[in-house]
């Protein structure tokens, strides 16, 4: 039968692009729970709750005023975040909001609402999940659990080319710290911090192409 499975670790191990490679062979539905974080960080940014000024205790008391729905796109053929009714999916990815996500992610209302959701929408099996606290805290039970790693190198030089092909202006230089940053406040945070769930299946995919990625994972689905 259909299961549920989890996947984890640091930021630009390659988590997305195998969870939805999985999910579209296993005719799963995938969640991008990074893309809930980043939303509620465009909210905050939009409002000035964080960046130049910072007021965290008005983005919590404004937390029920953020609507957040995956709809998909079937020109694209996937799946795309809404906020309070607009497509913000081109905004999310921008560097500005990799520079405060993971400040608002420490945040333990913001953690426990998006949790919430995210419980909800796995309440019927056949999803993959990716984050940092899938397999740890919003799916403990999840029937297969894998944690990915890679080199700081690898990732940067992943998270670089993504974002030069979107046409933002970075050096190779701020990629890599700022993926060292989110990767030492994520994994040192009081609330959920990223780390491997005792199950979980480590996963280095540093010097391994997509295809071997997903042949290895997907067997793992077949026991
Ligand atoms: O996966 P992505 O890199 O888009 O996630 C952006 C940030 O959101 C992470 O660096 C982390 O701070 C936060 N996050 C989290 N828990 C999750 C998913 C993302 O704290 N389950």
């Amino acid at each position: 039968g259909k299961i549920t499975i989890a996947i984890d670790g640091y930021s630009s191990t390659g988590k997305s692009t195998l969870a939805k490679r999985l999910a579209s062979a296993l005719n799963y539905v995938y969640v991008d729970t990074g893309a809930m974080y980043r939303a509620v960080t465009l909210f905050a940014l939009n409002n000035e709750y964080v960046g130049v000024k910072e007021d965290i205790p008005s983005l919590v008391a404004q937390l029920s005023n953020i609507k957040l729905k995956f709809m998909p796109n079937e020109t694209l053929g996937l799946s795309e975040m809404y906020l309070n009714g607009q497509n913000v999916e081109k905004q999310i990815r921008t560097m500005k909001v990799s520079e405060h996500v993971s400040k608002v992610a420490t945040i333990e209302e913001v953690r426990r609402m998006l949790v919430a959701m995210q419980q909800q929408m796995g309440e019927e099996k056949g999803i993959v999940m990716d984050g940092r606290d899938i397999g740890t805290v919003v799916f403990p039970n999840a029937e297969l659990k894998i944690f990915m790693t890679a080199s700081p190198e690898t990732r940067a030089t992943r998270r670089y080319k993504e974002l030069l092909e979107r046409g933002e202006d970075v050096t190779f230089d701020e990629v890599l710290k700022n993926v060292q940053k989110r990767d030492r406040i994520d994994s040192t945070r009081d609330v959920s911090p990223l780390k491997k769930a005792e199950d979980a299946i480590e996963f280095d995919n540093s010097d391994m192409g997509l295809d071997e990625q997903f042949e290895r994972i997907h067997n793992y689905t077949l026991r």
